[in-house]
C-alpha cells in the first residue's frame, strides 16, 4: 500500500514546508480556505511514535504556520486536531494534524463542524462537580 503523504508527487506541488522532520500542505477536502496539514516527516501513524525532536519540530511548526494563516487568511481562531486510529476518523495512516483557520462567519464547506464535534452547543448538560473529580481520579492513578 503507497502512502499520499509519503509519495512526494502528490506533495510537491502542493508543498507548504517540508524539511528532515516536518512537512505541511493544504488539505484537498478543507474545511474552509487555508485547512491544512502539518505532518511528520517520517511515516508513523500515532502521536506515541514520534521522536522528542519530530514533536517539537511538529508543535513549533503548528506555531509558525498559525502566524502565516493570521497573514493570509485572516485567522481569528483555529482549530487544531487529529484523528488516531480508524475508529476516530484517521483515514490516511500517516500521523496529520488538521490546522483549520477560523474567522468570523466563515462558512465551514462541508458538514464537518469541528466546533460542533467538539462542544455541542445546546445540547450538553454540564456535569456535577463530583462527577468530573471521579474522572479526574480515575484517570490521575492510570497515570501512576
Ligand atoms: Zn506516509
Amino acid at each position: 500500500m503507497t502512502c499520499p503523504f509519503c509519495d512526494d508527487n502528490n506533495i510537491q506541488p502542493i508543498k507548504i514546508y517540508k524539511d528532515d522532520l516536518v512537512m505541511a500542505f493544504p488539505t484537498n477536502i478543507p474545511i474552509v480556505p487555508g485547512h491544512t496539514l502539518v505532518c511528520s516527516a517520517r511515516h508513523v501513524s500515532k502521536i506515541d511514535q514520534l521522536s522528542d525532536g519530530e514533536l517539537k519540530a511538529l508543535s513549533d511548526f503548528v506555531i509558525r504556520l498559525k502566524n502565516g494563516l493570521r497573514k493570509t487568511f485572516q485567522a481569528e481562531g483555529f482549530n487544531i486536531a487529529w484523528n488516531e486510529g480508524k475508529m476516530a476518523g484517521q483515514a490516511i495512516d500517516h500521523l496529520h494534524i488538521h490546522v483549520v483557520p477560523r474567522k468570523t462567519g466563515d462558512a465551514g464547506i462541508y458538514e464537518y463542524e469541528p466546533r460542533k464535534f467538539l462542544y455541542r452547543p445546546g445540547s450538553r448538560n454540564e456535569s456535577p462537580k463530583q462527577e468530573l473529580q471521579e474522572v479526574a481520579e480515575l484517570i490521575k492513578k492510570s497515570l501512576a
